[in-house]
């Protein structure tokens, strides 16, 4: 038997690979030297067959970090957490790219003298909800809650629904977070029903709020009641809403979900919401609410910890300022139009149409389809799309994939004819 060490390549030979040599211009010499030294190690412990340079140079290159890659969602879902929610728009990504370096965030160019934070993207936020007498961006809407609970009511208690105690996606919960900043959560009602008598006998001198969540991501049908949120703002304390999917103004394609200038009309006292979802910008978490409410917030030492950085606030302010974004196209992609794109794929891939509905996703609306077209291929070329450049992510139903065209640009319809063909070609 000959000894498998004799046949371990050289790290020198394995790094003079091209891809290895890109990669260390990209990542930096001694990190892909790490996984060349770590790889060589699995072949000379016998745990890979690797003969020569160019095979281990093929491992160390599935081994090396990526950074995240733009993916193309066929999916349907519009806001699909695992895909990064909502993509921002082109105005928003120049807004990024003109705020990455030196940038006035905080500073006034006319007097040369510091100025508030983020002031842009406040100003456009109070111009989208007119109601408010504050604004207020934390990281996201998880933070925006816990700042909101923690500052009204931090060392007491919260009302809360019991049919609003709901777990948001991953394990978490939205009553551990509150609990989480030392507040006691007061639950009132019923998994299915609640009534604005509830809430007001548990409110008493220990309450330092009520707590209307959104329950967005499921639906309780049939015997059921919720208290609106005027009623509770009848009630003595503060009332904090968590509207959750960052609709600022109602919508028609949306009848169900709540907004946040309803909310503020309504009384509350502060709105929370993401604006990675509905809003289609970055991941944030807004505070609309009273000036007072607002300023009460800002001056909590919780907020420093919680505010956002340049770049969010950039991406944020164009956002809100030019509200055609990618996420309300896919939202109200027209049926029709989405027949005739996926005909044209269709007969560039050899695919056939077939009806498929959309989602809203990212928990916001979950009995609203969308109803459009997908194209239809064979579910085994799933794998070989997926690892693909760029990668493209469709949906599998029936043994079939779907690849749904509402969250594809138009312009990047070409470029999924031919990462099918490049797949059918992997595939074999
Ligand atoms: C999504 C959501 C949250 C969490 O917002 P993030 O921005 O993901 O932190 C909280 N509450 C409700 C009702 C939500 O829908």
């Amino acid at each position: 038997m000959t000894d498998p060490r004799r046949a371990v390549p050289r790290t020198d030979a394995v790094l003079a690979d091209p891809r290895l040599v890109a990669a260390a211009a990209r990542l930096g010499r001694a990190d892909v030297k790490r996984v060349v030294a770590e790889t060589l190690a699995d072949v000379r412990a016998g745990t890979l067959v690797a003969g020569d340079p160019g095979d281990v140079a093929d491992v160390v290159v599935r081994r090396l970090p990526t950074p995240p890659r733009r993916v193309i969602n066929a999916t349907g879902v519009v806001l699909h957490t695992n895909l990064g929610r909502a993509p921002l728009s082109a105005e928003a990504l120049t807004a990024v790219g003109a705020a990455a370096g030196y940038t006035d965030v905080e500073f006034d160019l006319a007097t040369g003298r510091r100025a508030p934070r983020g002031r842009g993207a406040l100003a456009a936020l109070a111009a989208a909800v007119p109601g408010a007498g504050g604004v207020l961006v934390a990281n996201n809407g998880a933070a925006a809650l816990a700042l909101a609970t923690t500052a009204l009511a931090g060392g007491r208690e919260v009302v809360v629904s019991r049919g609003e105690m709901v777990e948001i996606g991953d394990g978490f919960r939205l009553p551990d977070l509150v609990e989480s900043t030392g507040v006691r959560l007061r639950e009132v009602g019923t998994t299915n029903r609640v009534t604005v008598a509830d809430y007001a006998a548990a409110v008493g001198p220990g309450t330092g709020a009520i707590l209307k969540v959104h329950p967005s991501n499921f639906r309780i049908e049939g015997f059921t009641g919720s208290v609106a949120v005027r009623e509770l703002a009848a009630l003595t304390p503060p009332v904090i809403v968590d509207v959750g999917s960052g609709l600022l103004a109602p919508h028609p394609l949306l009848p169900d979900e709540p907004d946040v200038a309803g909310a503020v009309a309504a009384g509350a006292a502060v709105v929370t919401c993401s604006g990675d979802k509905l809003l289609g910008g970055p991941q944030a978490g807004l505070l609309f609410g009273t000036a007072e409410m607002i300023a009460t917030l800002r001056r909590h030492p919780l907020y420093r910890a919680f505010r956002v950085d340049k770049l969010t606030l950039a991406a944020l302010e164009a956002t809100v300022r030019m509200p055609a974004n990618p996420t309300w196209r896919a939202l109200t992609a027209d049926a029709h139009g989405l027949e005739q794109r996926c005909g044209r794929v269709a007969r560039g891939v050899g695919g056939e149409v077939a009806t498929h509905d959309g989602a809203v996703g990212g928990g916001s609306a979950p009995g609203t389809t969308l109803a459009g077209w997908a194209v239809s291929l064979p579910a085994a070329l799933a794998p070989a799309l997926r690892t693909g450049e760029p990668p493209v992510v469709g949906r599998i139903l029936d043994d079939r994939l779907l690849l749904d065209l509402r969250c594809v640009d138009p312009d990047d319809d070409d470029v999924l004819v031919a990462a099918v063909a490049a797949a059918r070609r992997a595939a074999g």
